[in-house]
């Protein structure tokens, strides 16, 4: 579209023409409108308009305004300039135009470096201190353009050392109350913030019919209420934006500015300097006020949100973490489970190792005096194992040992019965319960699963397969005796098996 504006990435050259045209123009009809409002019919300015945009301009485009306002500033001194009689010399007007367009540049950036060096918070209006250092710098720095300017007429003569002090301040108060009143709403302008918030329409008719109200009884009528503005003003700073609340407080003063200077309301006083201290004073009281009453709200709100925020975070995390210390704990008692019985399980035939034996077989002895029951222990053997070793290799001897350790635990089913590696090719079985009959009959089943495993054994002397020899006790535990006797007890009849031959099992000693 034609008449859209032109990007800055786009078309820079283009877009630095326009924006400094369009200060150019703004500039001069601020120079404008401040000489139409100026306080009742005195030449003298309550607001000086173009510092209003110059501040956002600069604040916002940086130096590359700079040539719009040399332009503006030179343009807008000429007429007045022209004016006085005598004639000025040439080098008079270029010194004079010099140092006004210095002092109209120098103002807001002076003000833009106070901000930017002080003010904690980039976006001033939501943060209270940066508010206050925007107060601050946008007030302080038209000192300086003052004092170039007025210094600049004074040296070539146009105003005499007298007049100095009240031009001073009048170049000072106007600047600094532009910045104030209507810099902030240029500042914080946004499309999307005509719309309201949280009030309804209703609510900002009935809002602003008062502020009218407000504003007829003081500015028109001269009733001495203006104050009366201020409870709307906070009413407005709650419900509406912030840019709304602004714009509000700049319609409030231009209306005052305006009728003013027109002779209507409670402004207009015999002297042109009290008006001015009235006007002035009344809407930067009212401009401030609400700059920093937005700031504190926008703050708390942030604030508020910022805890919430971090309220849904905290409440994320710990149930995060207690998950993770859940599956933790889980995990840990597995590995806790898993290392238990790693310690009581031999590795390579996974049956219980000699530890766990003498553990167990402790416990049973001790248990079975109490219930005055009997235990059976098997002591087995692998018969001519060395002879498998030597043969077969090593490695082939551990599979061989394996297998026999799974076919032990096919045969043995009670809960309460336990199969362990004794050490080397020697197993255990112990048999809580199990009178020497049982024992009998387990040893049988023994012998068998291991005749039916069918491990080939070429260098045994007894068989063509594996076989096993068996010691088989069984003792009524009693305080006078130990596990001790029932291992040595079954040792002695598997002692007895080997003797007789080998692929058997013996009994020693049937309590
Ligand atoms: P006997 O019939 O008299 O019991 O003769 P044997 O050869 O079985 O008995 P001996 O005590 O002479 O030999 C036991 C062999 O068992 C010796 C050793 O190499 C073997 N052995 C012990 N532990 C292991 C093991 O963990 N793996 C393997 N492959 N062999 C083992
Ligand atoms: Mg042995
Ligand atoms: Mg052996």
């Amino acid at each position: 579209m034609f008449l859209k504006f032109p990007k800055e990435k786009e078309n820079p050259i283009f877009f630095f023409i326009i924006i400094n045209l369009g200060l150019v123009i703004l500039y001069i009809l601020g120079i404008n409108a401040s000489h139409q409002f100026s306080t009742l019919h005195s030449e003298v300015a309550s607001v000086w308009f173009p510092s209003a945009i110059t501040l956002p301009m600069v604040f916002k485009y940086g130096i590359q305004v700079f040539p719009g306002i040399i332009i503006a500033s030179i343009i807008g001194l000429t007429p007045s300039l022209e004016r006085i009689s005598p004639d000025l010399s040439f080098i008079g007007f270029a010194f004079i135009q010099i140092a006004c367009a210095l002092a109209n540049c120098f103002q807001p950036i002076v003000a833009l470096y106070l901000v930017r060096t002080f003010a904690p918070s980039k976006d001033i209006f939501i943060n209270i201190k940066s508010v206050c250092i925007f107060i601050g710098a946008v007030i302080f720095s038209p000192i300086i353009s003052a004092l170039m300017g007025i210094t600049g007429l004074l040296i070539i003569n146009v105003i005499t050392i007298a007049e100095y002090p009240t031009s001073f301040l009048t170049w000072w108060l106007g600047s600094a109350l532009a910045h104030v009143i209507f810099s902030p709403t240029i500042m914080q302008w946004n499309k999307k913030d005509f719309i309201p918030q949280s009030a309804s329409i209703w609510e900002i008719i009935f809002m602003g019919l008062i502020i009218l109200f407000a504003c007829l009884l003081a500015f028109i009528f001269a009733y001495p209420i203006e104050y009366l503005l201020v409870p709307p003003l906070i009413w407005a700073v709650f419900r509406l934006k912030r840019f709304q609340a602004s714009l509000l407080v700049s319609i409030i003063a231009l209306v005052a500015i305006i009728a003013t200077s027109k002779g209507y309301g409670v402004f207009v006083k015999e002297s042109t300097n009290l008006s001015l201290i009235l006007l002035q004073s009344f809407t930067a009281v009212i401009s401030i006020f609400t700059l920093i009453l937005s700031a504190a709200l926008t703050e708390k709100t942030i604030a508020q949100n910022q805890l919430n925020q971090t309220l849904e975070n905290l409440e994320a995390t710990v149930l995060r973490r207690t998950n993770e210390l859940e599956k933790t704990q889980i995990n840990l008692r597995h590995a806790n489970k898993t290392l238990a019985k790693m310690a009581y399980i031999d590795s390579l035939t996974q049956v219980a190792n000699r530890a766990y034996f003498d553990k167990i077989i402790q416990r049973e002895w001790e248990q079975l005096i109490v219930e005055k029951e009997c235990i059976s222990l098997l002591l087995i053997d692998v018969d001519y194992f060395k002879n498998y070793n030597d043969f077969y290799g090593h490695p082939e001897g551990d599979i061989c040992l394996k297998k026999i350790a799974q076919c032990f635990k096919s045969v043995v089913r009670y809960s309460s019965d336990v199969v362990a590696r004794y050490g080397g090719e020697e197993f255990a079985i112990i048999l809580p319960y199990a009178n020497c009959d049982q024992a009998m009959l387990v040893a049988g089943k023994i012998q068998n699963a291991i005749a039916s495993c069918a491990i080939n054994h070429e260098t045994s002397e007894v068989s063509e397969n594996i076989t096993v020899s068996i010691g088989i006790t069984t003792m009524k535990p009693s305080y006078d005796s130990s596990p001790d006797d029932l291992i040595k007890r079954a040792d002695e009849a598997l002692y007895l098996a080997k003797q007789e031959g080998r692929n058997r099992f013996k009994v020693n000693g049937i309590e």
